[in-house]
């Protein structure tokens, strides 16, 4: 595994990126480091979220506004699980960038209105994302979890 520079393996603080755009048909470098080469698709058709973004295969789609669209996670580990999923392919949340960035906040504020209008707001819920390996990613295409339903525990397994 590659060496975690000092300063931030012993430090929490935020990590500002400088890290300049890159084309989002390709994978990341970092999951391609990890994985072996059958393990991350390396084109969009191949992509199980692009397949459900683009209607290939089915979901229980509960919101699409055209730039983002949010769907119930198949196998659900709260009462409410679903999934915030951008339709443009972007492998991970290592791969955002100046022009894609943007695209967090607004699924944060999309998150919010779910739970509000679920009646979930004022007890609380979760917005996480998975980033490779060992963040357990196991869909390259990046999608933000919202669960809400239950009390979460801390720390996540
Ligand atoms: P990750 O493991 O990448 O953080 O999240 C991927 C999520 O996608 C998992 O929670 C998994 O249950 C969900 N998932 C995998 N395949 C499907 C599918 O075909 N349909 C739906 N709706 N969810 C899926
Ligand atoms: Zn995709």
């Amino acid at each position: 595994m590659a060496a975690v520079p000092r300063h931030i393996a012993s430090s929490n603080r935020p990590i500002r990126s400088v890290r300049r755009a890159s084309p989002v048909a390709t994978q990341s470098r970092i999951a391609r480091r990890y994985l072996t080469w059958h393990e991350v698709p390396t084109v969009m058709s191949e992509c199980l979220f692009c397949k459900i973004a683009n209607g290939e295969l089915p979901a229980e789609k509960v919101h699409d506004d055209g730039e983002l669209f949010a769907i119930k996670d198949i196998n659900p580990a709260a009462p409410t699980h679903l999934l915030i999923i951008p339709h443009r392919h972007i492998p991970t949340i290592a791969d955002l960038d100046d022009e894609t960035a943007g695209l967090v906040g607004r699924v944060y504020r999309l998150a919010a209105d779910i739970a509000r209008e679920a009646g979930a707001a004022d007890n609380g819920y979760r917005v996480v994302s998975n980033c490779n390996r060992d963040g357990g990613q196991t869909v390259y295409h990046i999608h933000f979890h919202l669960l809400f339903g239950r009390a979460m525990g801390w720390p996540p397994g």
